[in-house]
């Protein structure tokens, strides 16, 4: 379960899916699309999020696994799945690699972070940074 591994973590809830003890392989690309499309702020302390946020995000992560996986893998610089060619879904990202673009869901301009060293992209309207301490 998500929320018993990271749930304590003060990390920003983005830096938290990398871990790869907590979840075996989620790439920074799915973790910022599944932050995307469960609605929850990417650098928000993953210990402030409840537990129907958490459910959420488990939900979306597979969804966009599973996306990435219909569409042959993300492409990005030199990836190329095991028959050698280009995989399609990095057409198919919806924040990721878009910042100053527009959101697919509302319009509004996406915003491009750094953390931990890795860049991602976020919604300032679908994924508010939270103003109380739990994230539903
Ligand atoms: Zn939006």
């Amino acid at each position: 379960m998500l929320a018993e591994r990271l749930g304590s973590s003060r990390r920003p809830i983005r830096d938290a899916l990398l871990d790869q003890e907590a979840i075996a392989g989620l790439g920074n690309i799915y973790a910022v699309e599944a932050l995307f499309a469960a609605g929850i702020f990417p650098l928000v302390e993953a210990q402030r999020l409840h537990a129907s946020a958490w459910e959420r995000l488990a939900g979306t992560i597979v969804t966009v696994l599973q996306r990435g996986i219909d569409n042959g893998g993300t492409t990005l610089k030199d990836f190329r799945n095991v028959e050698g060619e280009v995989g399609r879904n990095q057409d198919d990202l919806r924040v990721y690699g878009r910042a100053d673009e527009a959101c697919p869901r509302c319009g509004a301009k996406l915003v491009g972070f750094v953390s931990g060293g890795r860049s991602g992209a976020y919604c300032p309207r679908c994924q508010p940074r939270p103003r109380t301490r739990l994230v539903r």
